[in-house]
């Protein structure tokens, strides 16, 4: 999908009406009623409440290391009229988001999918992630296949892996792990150590590896074997 062009405009004051709103018909409506709700709004194509870019962006970071955090607050992150969907663009470095993720996805799954997104750019942007993507996540590859087979002492990671992200099918590939990992797993206790201290400066803020650039494997980066190192 080539990325939108126009960003949605909202007058603020409809929209922080929205926000109470949608909040208050998340905590008291039944999933059912809430669906129903949903599909009336669509027909007429509302979005309840849109969180402007830069305020969705400090939402979905909160918590994360302060260079984290200061780099997404780079990102420019846009709102389009669409019910669902979006993406990061490496090509004009923009996130754009659907606006319609708050009121059909819900206020919990915009700041997962905005924080989502924001490690795709973080991963492009912050040089050694970057040079590590740009030899096909090599180091990251290699973190992976040392860590299978003591997978089975991180529960909640393990079980992630194989009834969330492998379910993805042909989307569970490297470039989304990268960014699902930050995402899902805010304590690094929770991952494989090795895994954790890959990811340990852009979730608890802790140093990079000593041989984070060294020691490289040069194999080309294959889908299905990728998918088999994550497996238990
Ligand atoms: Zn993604």
């Amino acid at each position: 999908m080539p990325a939108p062009h126009e960003e949605l405009r909202r007058a603020p004051l409809p929209n922080a009406m929205g926000h109470v709103v949608l909040a208050f018909a998340e905590r008291v409506l039944s999933p059912g009623d809430l669906a129903g709700l949903r599909e009336q709004l669509w027909r007429s194509r509302t979005y309840l409440y849109v969180t402007p870019g830069p305020a969705l962006v400090q939402r979905a970071l909160e918590g994360f290391p302060p260079d984290v955090r200061a780099l997404g607050e780079r990102c420019p992150f846009h709102r389009y009229d669409a019910r669902g969907g979006g993406g990061y663009w490496p090509d004009r470095n923009e996130i754009w988001l659907a606006a319609g993720v708050e009121t059909y996805e819900g206020l919990r799954q915009v700041r997962l999918s905005a924080c989502h997104e924001l490690f795709h750019f973080v991963c492009w942007n912050e040089p050694r992630y970057r040079a590590d993507e740009d030899r096909g996540f090599a180091r990251l590859r290699r973190v992976l296949a040392q860590s299978r087979e003591v997978m089975n002492a991180y529960p909640r990671y393990r079980d992630w892996i194989t009834g969330s992200f492998l379910r993805q099918g042909d989307h569970a590939n490297v470039v989304e792990y990268f960014a699902d990992i930050p995402t899902n797993f805010r304590d690094v206790a929770e991952l494989p150590p090795a895994i954790a201290t890959h990811f340990a400066p852009l979730i608890s803020g802790g140093p990079f590896s000593p041989d984070f650039d060294r020691d490289l494997i040069a194999e080309p980066y294959d889908l299905a074997a990728f998918q088999r190192s994550l497996s238990p």
